[in-house]
């Protein structure tokens, strides 16, 4: 793969990102969460990113926006949507632009739900997402600025990428999520497999993401509105998908 990550820990648990095209060694970032580990991570690779990619205008994805600016002369990309929100945003994206990348393309899908803005960056040939706050691993990001149905049409959005795309979050949320999952969808061997696979990560410390897209819809209850055993659990064997996915989310808020 042409592209290269560096996925770390900022503030209690998100997930920074620094990422760099190995052909021309262009590099980038993906939100500001917290300044100090970005520039360890920068520090630790050697990295230099000249563009900053922000997915939404939430507080712990752009903190350290006008920090790094400073720094390093960096242009911040966002979306349109929220510019007004984003520090330091120099050019703004929506759904369907396709911003050049080293010898990549990032593709942008409008994923809101979370915030009414929000924005994932795809890079199709590399097979990689970042999803930040709309998917994350066995959840979804809570539905702050939007109903239910707003979301549920962005992450069809994101089910429908290649199985083996690899997925980026903005939280390391995974353990709680799991849980929950467990809940909604018990008889799930995929995902009992999964859940213990993530205890023994998290006992040692270890980052649960990134993700696939494959394995979300194999163990996701946020994209498993179709799914017949989680419809019976539910008692909502007839319902709509939209609704099924609604009921899910109301639990998890309440869970
Ligand atoms: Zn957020
Ligand atoms: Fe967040």
């Amino acid at each position: 793969m042409a592209i290269e990550i560096e996925q770390f820990m900022c503030r209690e648990d998100n997930f920074g990102i620094l990422l760099r095209d190995r052909d021309t060694g262009e590099a980038a970032l993906i939100d500001a969460p917290e300044e100090a580990p970005i520039l360890a991570a920068i520090e630790r690779t050697g990295w230099k990113p000249t563009t900053l990619f922000i997915t939404h205008h939430h507080v712990d994805h752009v903190e350290a926006n006008l920090a790094l600016k400073e720094r390093f002369k960096l242009r911040i990309v966002g979306p349109e949507a929220e510019k007004a929100k984003i520090p330091g945003i120099d050019d703004t994206v929506e759904g369907g632009s396709v911003i050049p990348f080293g010898g990549e393309k990032i593709e942008v899908i409008f994923t809101p739900g979370h915030t009414a803005g929000h924005i994932t960056y795809h890079l199709p040939k590399a097979k990689v997402a970042f999803a930040a706050d709309t998917l994350f691993a066995l959840g979804c990001g809570r539905l702050l600025e939007c109903p239910p149905p707003i979301m549920f049409e962005s992450l069809k959005k994101l089910a429908v990428l290649p199985a083996d795309t690899a997925v980026y979050c903005g939280h390391e949320y995974t353990l709680s999520n799991a849980r929950f999952a467990l809940t909604i969808d018990p008889t799930n061997e995929a995902l009992q497999v999964r859940v213990k696979k993530i205890e023994a990560l998290r006992a040692e410390g270890k980052a649960t993401l990134p993700t696939t897209i494959g394995e979300e819809l194999a163990t996701n209850p946020f994209l498993r509105w179709a799914d017949p055993a989680i419809r019976k659990n539910l008692g909502m064997e007839n319902a709509a998908d939209v609704d099924v996915f609604a009921e899910i989310r109301k639990r998890k808020d309440n869970f």
